[in-house]
């Protein structure tokens, strides 16, 4: 379950230009576009000009390169020309690049146009609670302090969990060991080791955390119609702390202000 250091070295390679995609995604004005064009101009960005793959095409049958999941859908959204993002969305763009063999996932919810304060506050905890997470990241810390510190910091903001998708071991493979949940009991679980390489990617609902598949089979939402949010970065573990392999360099200021351990 651990990586090699040059393996790491390709894996930050990965998790680098994957931060270019949601740079560009960053400076692209949202609301009128459907989510069939935002992949569309994402897959171009992979290839043509980062000339790297995208992992999640061809994937188990799936057809595109990223997940939308708009407003009550939890994730796997499936883009199409017709689900055109108006103010007031909130939107989660997850999306996973290969490079030279390596596979490196990332998302993040955006606010399209201006979206109201309850909306706001959910997109915000979730990037937080993602946050608890990481900063938990350390050699000899357990799996369940991760789950743990995000489930708490949910819960002190009236969310839920969603307990049916977790984070994941990635490297050659897009799903590979350990399981990271995002619930959890501190001092339990797999205790983390240097060279160890997984995701961690909360979602969270504003009401229960209970969800279904739609019948494309794709599609999951809360089962109460309730908002959700997620947002996820790859991370490996390090000597002392954590490696964020898909920082965007606007996150610099996260490191810093949540006192993660590098
Ligand atoms: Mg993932």
């Amino acid at each position: 379950m651990t990586k090699q250091p040059e393996e790491l070295a390709l894996l930050a390679e990965s998790g680098r230009l994957l931060a270019c995609v949601f740079a560009l995604l960053d400076g692209t004005a949202l609301a009128g576009l459907s989510t069939l064009q935002v992949d569309t101009m994402v897959e171009h960005f992979i290839v043509d000009d980062l000339k790297a793959r995208p992992a999640s095409k061809g994937q188990y049958g799936y057809g595109f390169v990223l997940n939308s999941s708009v407003n009550a859908v939890v994730c796997h959204g499936v883009p199409s020309s017709s689900n055109v993002l108006r103010d007031g969305d909130i939107v989660n763009f997850d999306i996973t690049l290969e490079k030279n063999g390596y596979i490196a996932d990332s998302s993040k919810t955006y606010l399209v146009g201006a979206v109201k304060p309850a909306a706001k506050r959910l997109v915000q905890t979730t990037y937080e609670a993602l946050w608890m997470g990481i900063r938990a990241v350390r050699p000899g810390a357990r799996l369940g302090d991760i789950g743990w510190a995000i489930e708490r910091h949910a819960k002190r903001n009236g969310y839920s969990v969603v307990r049916d998708y977790c984070g994941h071991g990635i490297g050659r493979e897009m799903h590979e060991e350990p399981q990271v949940l995002h619930f959890g009991k501190p001092g339990t679980g797999l205790a983390l080791r240097e060279g160890m390489v997984f995701t961690i990617e909360p979602m969270l609902n504003r009401g229960r955390r209970d969800v279904r598949t739609e019948a494309d089979g794709w599609t999951v939402v809360t089962n109460d119609g309730s908002l959700s949010a997620q947002f996820e970065h790859t991370v490996a573990v390090t000597a002392s702390g954590v490696s964020v392999l898909t920082l965007r360099p606007d996150e610099r200021n996260m490191m810093r202000k949540m006192k993660v351990v590098a």
